[in-house]
Order: structure tokens, then C-alpha cells, then sequence
């Protein structure tokens, strides 16, 4: 069955199961514990972490294990909200995905958050950006790549601005990691990521912090990541993240370039059989695993849910906010109207899917436009 939900979680991957299942058989003691097995766990604990740190490019001790990229989100912002000035304020780009705008706002007033808009094709406005630091805000909040439509933000060059500045980025690398090289993103001063989305065990993330930021912790009351974060190391967990995450680097994201070509194919297949279609962003750069696609009648949640009658599994734009009825915010952000965002169904490849399966997609989004096709005395909208 084509798999085309990639974006919302991935399958765990060969490489990654075993480290699992060899950690539960081998490591399953507590990391913290005194004696020899728990020393032992402990030393893998650490070989983890430093092997994390060469595929980041970064220090090891700036890597937190944490249970997801949520969590990431909240650890940081709670920090940064105790840590920065009273008045300070921080500038989040409007299109983040839900959890960071959730984080963000537990933590600071509105009053104290600087929206930055994007431009049509979804990434952010950089003269925006420039305005934001020069107007003397403290931290940038940008993702990596987006989760909906999959367009690519400046973060490289948005890092270089806040470190001119003197301000700090928080930077969202969950949809980034595993499909694209992980390199450089270390130059962010906060990243967070998740491992279910790169074929790793879900509930298992890290996040990186800077390396002066000493008096950092999540998840407060417990000793563990070196009193950083509470609760027991989920070493397994830890262990298949790594895996996943290695394997992704040296071989998978190599692959890019094919894989555009791949997804451009579709895109150019669907829209000359399927009249009225049209590829959200199509002309900025995008993760080669996501095309959103407004379809030409009928509420996107219809077309999810005759495709999987095709055996074809897509979501709706927001996949994390899928049963959830208020229009998706990015695509807001991205200035469509919200009668085609309810139109809007999101594609998400994944490493193992192959041109057969964007073919099968095709046919099958072709089938089910004749399916839902309003009768012709109805004009579509
Ligand atoms: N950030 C982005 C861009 C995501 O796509 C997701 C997952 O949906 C999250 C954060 C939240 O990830 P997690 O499931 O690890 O909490």
C-alpha cells in the first residue's frame, strides 16, 4: 500500500530496529544506576551522544535527549523565558508548525512575540527578519523545512543575521533531519529534532542548546542528562535515533537530487491529467518527499479518504492537525484563501518509495477526481 504520510510519522528502519532490540536485550539497565550494568549503560549513553555530535557537527555536550521535538520546543522556551529580560522579545515566523506556536506562547505574552510573516511562496520574509533585529529583538524562532507544503526557510542565512545581531535561533530541524544533510545546522544556537520522523522510535528526540547555556534543563526534579532533563534514559530509544539518523547521513540524503527530479515527474504527470489541480510553492525550493496540491472540487478530508479506499494513505494539509476543522496556518501565512486550503491534500514520500508508487498515486488521484467530480450543472469553486 503507498505510504504517502512520511511528514506525520515514518516506519522504523532495519538499522534502527536492531540497535533497539539490542540495547532492550544488552542495555536495559537504568544509565544512572551504580553498578557495573548501569555504568556500562552510561558508557553508551555517552558513545551515543558523541556519535550524534559527529553527525551534527557540534560539541556533545550540547545534545539533550529528550521524548520529541515537542518537548524540545517547550524545554527551550520555558528556558529562554526565565533567562531573557523582562521586556525582551522574541520573533517567530508565522508558518512554524503547532507544537512551537504553542510552546512559544505558553511562555511569552503576545505582547512580547514579533509575528514574521512569509511571503507567498511560504518562507519568511528576510527583510523582516533584518527589521526584527534591528528593532532589537533577542531570539528568531524558525523551522528547517516546513511540515505542510515542504518549503526550505533560510536558516543558514537567518543564523549568520542573528549572530551579527547578537540574538539567538531556535531552529525546528524535525522535517529537515534525515532528508536532508544535517550539516551546519549546529550553526543554530537551539535545534530541535525528532526521531520518528527519520525512521526512528517515536517519544525519542534531542535538542541542542549552546554550549555556554549551562543552567539549561527540561523536565526539572531529576538528575539524568547530567541533571539537564528528569526521567530514566530511554537508552534503546536513544540507540535507534542514532542508528536511523547515521544511516540517513551516509547514504540516504545523498539522494536528493534524484528524488527531486522524482517528485517534479508527479507534479508534472498531475497536473496535465488532472485539470485544475495545482502544486502548492512550486517554485521555491522544497524537501523532495512533500508536495501540497490543491485539488480543483470537493473538502480535502473527501479526497483522503476515497484515495485510501485506492490503497493510497495521504493526508490532509495539517497532517498533526488532522479531525482539527479551523484552516491550516501556513497556508494562511502563504496568502491562500481559505476555501482552497479545505482543498488541500499533502503528499509526504518517504526513502523507500519508489517511482511505481507516485504512479499508483497518480492513477489513483485521477480515479477519485472522476469519484468526486460535482455533477456538471454545479459550477466548482
Ligand atoms: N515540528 C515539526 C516541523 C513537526 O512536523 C512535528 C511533528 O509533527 C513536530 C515539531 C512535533 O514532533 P514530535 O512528534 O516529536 O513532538
Amino acid at each position: 500500500m503507498p505510504y504517502f504520510d512520511y511528514n506525520a510519522t515514518s516506519p522504523m528502519v532495519r538499522v534502527a530496529r536492531e540497535a533497539w532490540v539490542a540495547a532492550q536485550d544488552e542495555a536495559w539497565q537504568n544509565a544512572s544506576s551504580p553498578h557495573r550494568a548501569g555504568v556500562r549503560v552510561g558508557l553508551r549513553l555517552q558513545a551515543a551522544r558523541e556519535k550524534l555530535a559527529v553527525l551534527l557537527d557540534c560539541e556533545a555536550e550540547r545534545i539533550v535527549f529528550t521524548g520529541g521535538a515537542t518537548e524540545g520546543a517547550h524545554a527551550i522556551m520555558q528556558h529562554l523565558s526565565e533567562q531573557l529580560p523582562l521586556d525582551a522579545r522574541i520573533g517567530v515566523s508565522v508558518t512554524e508548525h503547532p507544537a512551537v506556536l504553542a510552546a512559544v506562547g505558553s511562555y511569552f505574552e503576545s505582547e512580547r512575540v514579533v509575528r514574521l510573516p512569509g511571503t507567498f511562496g511560504g518562507t519568511v520574509a528576510l527583510e523582516r527578519v533584518d527589521q526584527a533585529l534591528a528593532a532589537g529583538v533577542k531570539v528568531i524562532v524558525l523551522m528547517a523545512a516546513n511540515n505542510e507544503v515542504g518549503f526550505l526557510q533560510p536558516w543558514a542565512e537567518v543564523a549568520r543575521k542573528c549572530r551579527a545581531a547578537g540574538a539567538m535561533l531556535v531552529c525546528d530541524a524535525t522535517q529537515w533531519l534525515g532528508k536532508l544533510a544535517a550539516g551546519g545546522l549546529a550553526e543554530a544556537d537551539w535545534v530541535i529534532g525528532s526521531a520518528h520522523k527519520f525512521g526512528g522510535p517515536k517519544s525519542v528526540g534531542f535538542l541542542l542548546r549552546p554550549a555556554a547555556e549551562n543552567g539549561f534543563s527540561v523536565r526539572r526534579g531529576g538528575a539524568q542528562e547530567r541533571g539537564q532533563r528528569g526521567g530514566t534514559e530511554d537508552f534503546p530509544g536513544i540507540a535507534a535515533m542514532v542508528a536511523a539518523l547515521a544511516e540517513a547521513e551516509q547514504s540516504k540524503v545523498l539522494l536528493e537530487d534524484d528524488r527531486v527530479r522524482t517528485r517534479q515527474a508527479f507534479e508534472a504527470e498531475i497536473t496535465r491529467r488532472l485539470e485544475g489541480v495545482r502544486v502548492l510553492a512550486p517554485v521555491v525550493e522544497r524537501l523532495w518527499n512533500t508536495v501540497a496540491l490543491v485539488m480543483p472540487y470537493a473538502e480535502n478530508h473527501r479526497w483522503v479518504a476515497k484515495l485510501d479506499k485506492h490503497d493510497v494513505q495521504v493526508s490532509t494539509g495539517s497532517a498533526c492537525a488532522s479531525g482539527k476543522e479551523a484552516p491550516s496556518h501556513v497556508l494562511a501565512g502563504m496568502g491562500v484563501a481559505p476555501e482552497e486550503a479545505r482543498r488541500v491534500i499533502r503528499i509526504s514520500a518517504g526513502w523507500d518509495t519508489v517511482p511505481g508508487d507516485w504512479q499508483k498515486l497518480a492513477d489513483a488521484l485521477v480515479a477519485v477526481a472522476d469519484e468526486l467530480k460535482p455533477p456538471s450543472n454545479v459550477v466548482s469553486v
